[in-house]
């Protein structure tokens, strides 16, 4: 029950062992090999239980798993302006979060050629995000309200994105997020039945288990 046991390439491995973490934590040790067995999945997980890996390590397993080609296929060109097609989506609730899950996946896709990009509403220049999205963007991080003014002007597609995250699910629901992510989920995003999702949430109201009935396959892993 460790993570040179799981079932990841040796590159995720590698940068696993370079982070310091030497054993999974609980959500960890339940959570990878759910995502990794291509179960949907719903964790009741708080913060700091090491919910980010848990998701993060499974996606770029997946994305490996695909080849090299499929790395590349997701900055291919349509329309005369540049739509790029992320291969995994997590939705997060703030530009903090949005920020913190960045990072992990930057450090954990060490030396794959997987790239993950970051679009959040707030401050920072519009123009910059989109920028930036030109060094690629195989794991696409977003707030939702941001995320759809982007796929709105045409600058990401979610046609391809075979795994979908949603994080802090709940303080995204409390913060008024519902008819964006529902927006965003069933516009353009392949149907359930051919994606992987994956719900973490604090807390566990009706409102969060109607979205992961909407979400998730009927046969989904629930994870108190
Ligand atoms: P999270 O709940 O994902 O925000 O993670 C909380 C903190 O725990 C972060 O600083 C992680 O880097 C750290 N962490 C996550 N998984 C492990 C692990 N298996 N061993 C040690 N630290 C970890």
């Amino acid at each position: 029950n460790d993570f040179a046991e799981a079932n990841f390439h040796e590159w995720i491995k590698e940068n696993v062992e370079k982070s310091g973490y030497a054993k999974p934590t609980p959500v960890q040790k339940h959570s990878i090999p759910t995502l990794l067995g291509n179960r949907d999945l719903m964790s009741c997980a708080q913060t700091g239980s090491g919910k980010t890996a848990a998701f993060l390590l499974p996606i770029i397993n997946h994305i490996l798993n695909n080849g090299p080609d499929a790395v590349k296929q997701a900055t291919t060109a349509t329309n005369g302006r540049r739509t790029y097609f992320p291969s995994a989506l997590v939705l997060s609730p703030t530009r903090e979060l949005a920020i913190q899950i960045h990072k992990e996946a930057a450090k954990f896709s060490y030396r794959t050629n997987i790239v993950t990009a970051i679009l959040y509403g707030g401050r920072e220049n519009y123009r910059e995000q989109v920028n930036r999205l030109r060094g690629g963007c195989h794991i696409l991080i977003a707030t939702p309200g941001r995320l759809i003014d982007i796929i709105e002007q045409g600058w990401i597609g979610l046609a391809g994105c075979q795994y979908l995250v949603l994080d802090e699910a709940d303080r995204m629901l409390d913060m008024g997020f519902e008819p964006q992510i529902r927006k965003i989920v069933n516009n353009g995003m392949p149907p359930k039945t051919n994606r992987i999702t994956a719900m973490f949430s604090a807390t566990f109201p009706k409102q969060i288990q109607v979205l992961a009935k909407d979400f998730l396959k009927p046969d989904y892993v629930f994870l108190a």
